[in-house]
């Protein structure tokens, strides 16, 4: 019989997608989440925590590139980033291209996911755990950052969506916002996944407001990703002292070049066009 796993949108309940399992690799309820690994035809490896799909072996492009390399090229020169989730490493395989890089620190709270995807998600995180410039923490982010005294360039927020009930609830916190703030250098930067703006608007809404609150600006750009329920996802940049970037920047093309890195999704004209932002979507930010 064919096995499907299905996500349900989880505003109205009114929208599921489903993806055919034609292999289940893992299985298990663990402390912090539910782990689900497949592999799909069109999609190859899925992880799904708690019945939401995070990453994808054939899709994973569109939001690791544009998590990492807007702010990473829109910033100029980040030596020292923290990510706080994105325990498959996608992100991190991507930031550490970039050369400038001299120091990362990951905040998992799931030692469990980094296992797991070093044993069976290779293709998306590649060697990036063992990459000397990385310092993995296994703890809740927003209590880390609410304690360390490191500073950053950049911090990107690799979480699952808010729930109520799910770990990362607190990662969308005004609190957690201000800390992050407080621990960003001049010029520095934080990113923000902020789910899907047509499915679960409320997951944009909320926590763009306490960004803008907790930072004095904030902005967003889109990207399609594939597997996403709801197609199309927000993410917010905020600036420390409220400084944000101008996508109109023009150094951007020189500094692409520069650095060589080999992109499926992002270019500067991708970059630019994503802080176009649609009616529907400006809206949502107030
Ligand atoms: N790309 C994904 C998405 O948009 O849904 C996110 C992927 S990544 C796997 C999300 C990670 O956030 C998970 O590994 C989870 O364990 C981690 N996480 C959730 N809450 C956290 C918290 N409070 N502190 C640190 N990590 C957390």
């Amino acid at each position: 019989m064919t096995a499907w796993a299905v996500e349900q949108e989880s505003r109205s309940g009114a929208y599921r997608f489903s993806m055919r399992m034609t292999r289940v690799l893992h299985h298990s309820v663990g402390e912090h989440q539910e782990m689900l690994l497949f592999e799909n035809e069109l999609f190859g490896r899925v992880l799904m925590l708690d019945g939401v799909v995070q990453t994808t072996e054939r899709d994973e492009f569109f939001y690791h590139e544009m998590l990492v390399h807007v702010p990473c090229f829109a910033h100029g020169r980040v030596e020292r980033a923290l990510i706080i989730g994105g325990g498959d490493g996608g992100a991190l395989e991507e930031l550490l291209k970039h050369e400038s890089l001299r120091q990362v620190t990951m905040v998992e709270i799931d030692q469990g996911v980094v296992d797991f995807s070093k044993e069976h998600l290779r293709s998306i995180c590649g060697a990036a755990f063992e990459d000397p410039r990385l310092e993995l923490v296994i703890a809740d982010g927003a209590a880390w950052v609410a304690e360390t005294e490191q500073r950053f360039d950049l911090i990107i927020v690799d979480s699952t969506d808010p729930s109520e009930s799910g770990p990362s609830a607190v990662l969308f916190t005004e609190a957690f916002y201000r800390n992050c703030a407080g621990i960003l250098d001049e010029g520095g930067l934080l990113v923000s996944q902020n789910s899907l703006p047509f499915s679960e608007p409320q997951a944009l809404v909320g926590p763009f407001a306490r960004i803008r609150a907790a930072f004095g600006a904030a902005t967003c750009y889109r990207v399609p990703v594939p597997s996403y329920i709801g197609g199309e996802m927000t993410l917010v940049l905020a600036a420390k002292d409220g400084a944000l970037p101008s996508p109109a920047d023009e150094g951007l093309e020189a500094r692409v070049a520069a650095a060589g890195i080999e992109c499926l999704y992002y270019t500067p004209a991708v970059h630019r066009g994503a802080f176009a932002l649609p009616p529907y979507v400006t809206r949502l930010l107030g």
